[in-house]
């Protein structure tokens, strides 16, 4: 039992009702419930009924739901946070230069714990606006502070989101000279996780830990080897940058003298707590070797446009049984942290390129915004799909003209929704957006104290350009 804290009143709740909602399930089954009651008791979905349950006479907060749709809470399962300071920035030739100049950026800005705050919440309204409930951060820095990681896992508690910070590291550059930190030993690496993994862990259940090595040829075998350690001991997944640029893959070639994957399957590094974003130049042993290891897939299309690339073959991956989730990578690699835009995409992109037998589906395309990015957060237990027993995550939408008439709901979802109509926001059966309202945040004083960052931006940008190895 609780305060109704829907409508403001002090009336004690059982639940909120859920009424006469369009529900798309993503249960195992894909059901698309017409005028259906949802109950959420706590922070979870207790009861999914038809119309007419007769459970608004329960004392019940009742949500009218004629005409909205609800959908679970999406999840973007790659992002970088702080790459929102330099949305706009680096439209590049090359993805070399792009990485060389937004690390020296990066470096220059020297973001403090508070900077982390507060970009961090900047980011969580973007994607709470949008309907993204929990996201993967790929948390890099140019310095190793545990006031940092603490700062973006508080930002995580304040706007009320389920964040996993992956922390990112390097012990070697041979595609990006001069971002290698001074000390860089493996022993030294799995030391700082160690302790932000115990940090972290003070966070959860709405944050949680996993191991990030930036990319397989950014790191030695001794720390890939040591980082799956670390991640069996302490129970976490790792989640990593694999094959995303062509040179990317030749240059794994020239490490290992085998393609990328292999050299991983040999090292032991493959396992099915791994989730590895983009995944474009791979061959088809390969994406073969992955699906055995049961190893899940972050698909980043607006990101692989932006940058030059290439295409995932992601219906391949589908069609052979791996899981696929959505990123929005990060804003300067992409464009806005919408899940709802790399679904518009993952149907779009294959279709410039290939015959339709590589074509993705929308209505696959929702479901890896949904259960597949919970797949792949290792949370698919818990979220990605609405079914009673799991956790109420969950996005009311108030459909806007763009997705109407709603004929076949889950593709127009996929390819027609902007945001715009996301009217409600639950996560863990707590408001964080009501009927288009921030709740947990003061939403007009983090965009004010975000956007005043400009002129420091525009520093470490003048300074990027001067010193492009930070
Ligand atoms: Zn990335």
């Amino acid at each position: 039992m609780s305060l109704s804290w829907l409508s403001g009143c002090y009336i004690f709740a059982m639940g909120i009702l859920l009424k006469d909602a369009t529900i798309v399930t993503i249960n195992p089954g894909n059901e698309v419930l017409e005028n259906g009651d949802l109950l959420i008791e706590g922070d979870r979905i207790a009861k999914i009924l038809a119309r007419g349950s007769g459970l608004e006479s329960e004392n019940h907060e009742i949500v009218d739901c004629r005409g909205k749709i609800v959908i679970p809470g999406l999840v973007s399962a790659h992002t970088h946070l702080t790459g929102m300071i330099q949305r706009g920035l680096w439209d590049e030739t090359s993805f070399e230069s792009w990485s060389r100049r937004s690390t020296a950026t990066e470096k220059h800005f020297n973001p403090t714990p508070e900077d982390i705050y507060l970009i961090h919440r900047a980011a969580c309204v973007e994607l709470i606006r949008h309907g993204v409930t929990a996201v993967l951060n790929m948390f890099t820095l140019p310095v190793r502070s545990l006031n940092h990681v603490e700062s973006a896992c508080r930002a995580f508690v304040a706007a009320g989101m389920k964040g996993i910070l992956a922390l990112s590291f390097r012990d070697q550059s041979p595609d990006n000279a001069g971002v290698v930190p001074e000390d860089a030993t493996p022993e030294s690496w799995m030391s700082f996780a160690r302790e932000a993994a115990a940090l972290v862990r003070q966070f959860e259940p709405r944050v949680s830990f996993m191991l990030a090595p930036s990319a397989p040829q950014r790191c030695s075998d001794r720390l890939l080897r040591s980082c799956r350690e670390l991640a069996q001991e302490l129970n976490v997944g790792i989640h990593t940058h694999l094959a995303e640029t062509k040179r990317h893959a030749e240059i794994a070639k020239e490490l290992y003298g085998e393609p990328i994957v292999n050299h991983l399957e040999k090292i032991g590094f493959l396992d099915s707590n791994l989730s590895v974003a983009h995944a474009i130049w791979l061959d088809d042993t390969e994406i073969d070797i992955l699906n055995e290891h049961q190893v899940k897939v972050a698909h980043n299309p607006s990101s692989n446009m932006k940058l030059g690339s290439g295409v995932a073959r992601i219906k391949k991956m589908l069609t052979k049984g791996l899981t696929v989730g959505l990123g929005a990578d990060s804003v300067n690699a992409g464009t806005v942290y919408s899940v709802f835009e790399q679904m518009k995409l993952a149907v779009l992109l294959p279709r410039t390129v290939w015959g339709s037998e590589d074509w993705v589906l929308p209505a696959e395309a929702f479901i890896m915004g949904t259960r597949g990015g919970a797949q792949a957060l290792l949370l698919d237990g818990l979220i990605g799909s609405i079914e009673e027993g799991k956790k109420a995550d969950l996005v009311i939408l108030d459909p806007s003209v763009s997705i109407l008439p709603t004929n076949h709901i889950t593709e127009e979802l996929a390819l027609c929704e902007n945001g715009s109509s996301v009217e409600s926001v639950f996560v863990d059966g707590k408001a964080v957006l009501l009927k288009k309202r921030i709740t947990v945040m003061d939403e007009a004083s983090v965009i004010s104290e975000f956007a005043a960052l400009k002129p420091r931006i525009a520093r470490a940008e003048a300074a990027a350009l001067r010193d492009p190895s930070g």
